[in-house]
């Protein structure tokens, strides 16, 4: 399918959402969900969708890209600031009831636009175009899967350049730059890259302190490539352990968990239940109190978004959607250890996407 038909199943979809919520109108303001309805990759645009029409409002700076990005969306042009557009937006479409992203706008925002249109019913909504970006169509999966492929490729060759004695940063920039250099547009987020004892804060960032051999090394990382985040975290030692029964048990123990969290997912289970079957692996082995955080999360445009595979989740899990499997045992003073993965969900399990070995010693 060419971008044009996705972006207009896209547009199918969120008017049902919008038929659902009896909103004539949504003004989409969360920056990916406009690029994800319009296409449009500037980073100022307001869209407002209604049955029937597409306008895109936005300034001078993006009349033309607006334009060729987005055919099918009627450009509003904003000269002096939206909120002074805004009125002329709305009574443009017609709508008398218009949505709002609600967990997207501010509060101080949210007044103006009442006080500034007082004649519409405003309904604030949350998560409605987030709940249709969790399912990802064809050309999103391709997107992850290159963001991926790439971000495996980055972890392999900054390994190969791996040595005690070099900083945390350094390993850092040079998996940075080979993304940057490779066709990413950026990093996903700021890589994670946490040696020993730094290992044991699961979002610790790289520090100068020098990577040393024998210890567990952190490494979590991500490209952002056609606008599609990838995740990846591997967990590697220098050289053999300096406390191999220690090591070898933490590191089986997460694996475990991942691969049978990742060999029980099927559609239809609650993000928690995926949750619990790899945290019944760790806590049966003892370190359950170790294990903090969720088990993963929804990944595309932004690296956190739906579903969510956490224990307190009710995600139903759907075919197309994308997450990550990432159990971590946390022992402080000794360090951490995470593999992470993503998948995507099928329609009798998940395929793992990622492929960057799994084989701890460099
Ligand atoms: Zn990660
Ligand atoms: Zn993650």
């Amino acid at each position: 399918m060419s971008n044009t038909l996705l972006i207009a199943a896209r547009l199918d979809r969120v008017r049902e959402a919008m038929r659902q919520a009896s909103a004539e109108a949504l003004l989409v303001t969360q920056p990916e969900n406009r690029g994800y309805l319009s296409g449009f990759t500037g980073s100022t645009a307001v869209l407002l969708i209604t049955a029937e029409r597409l306008f895109i409002a936005t300034d001078s700076r993006y009349y033309e890209q607006s334009t060729i990005e987005c055919p099918d969306f009627e450009l509003v042009p904003v000269t002096k600031s939206f909120l002074d557009t805004l009125p002329e937006l709305i009574a443009g479409s017609g709508a008398k009831q218009v949505a709002f992203e609600s967990d997207h706008v501010t509060f101080a925002d949210a007044q103006a636009w009442m006080a500034a249109v007082p004649g519409v019913e405003w309904l604030p909504t949350k998560g409605m175009v987030g709940e249709l970006r969790a399912i990802k169509d064809e050309m999103e999966i391709q997107a992850l899967r290159d963001a991926i492929a790439l971000g495996d490729e980055a972890l392999m060759a900054g390994l190969a350049q791996a040595r005690p004695g070099m900083q945390e940063v350094e390993l850092a920039w040079i998996i940075e730059s080979y993304m940057r250099t490779h066709g990413a547009e950026g990093i996903a987020f700021d890589l994670i890259i946490a040696g020993g004892p730094n290992g044991a804060r699961p979002h610790a960032r790289a520090s100068t302190d020098p990577l040393e051999a024998g210890v567990p090394i952190v490494i979590d990382m991500g490209a952002q490539l056609r606008g599609y985040c990838s995740d990846l975290t591997r967990t590697v030692c220098l050289g053999q352990p300096r406390d191999p029964d220690r090591f070898w048990t933490v590191y089986n123990t997460v694996l475990r968990a991942q691969t049978a969290a990742e060999a029980a997912i099927r559609p239809g289970m609650i993000g928690s239940e995926v949750d619990q079957v790899a945290r019944a692996v760790i806590t049966e082995a003892g370190f359950g109190e170790n294990f903090g955080h969720g088990l993963g999360h929804g990944v595309g445009r932004v690296v956190h978004e739906q579903p969510s595979l956490g224990r307190v989740s009710t995600s139903v899990l759907r075919p197309g959607m994308v997450a990550t499997v990432e159990p971590g045992i946390y022992l402080p003073g000794w360090g951490g250890v995470r593999i992470e993965d993503i998948v995507l969900i099928t329609e009798n399990g998940a395929e793992v996407l990622s492929s960057a070995p799994k084989d701890p010693i460099i």
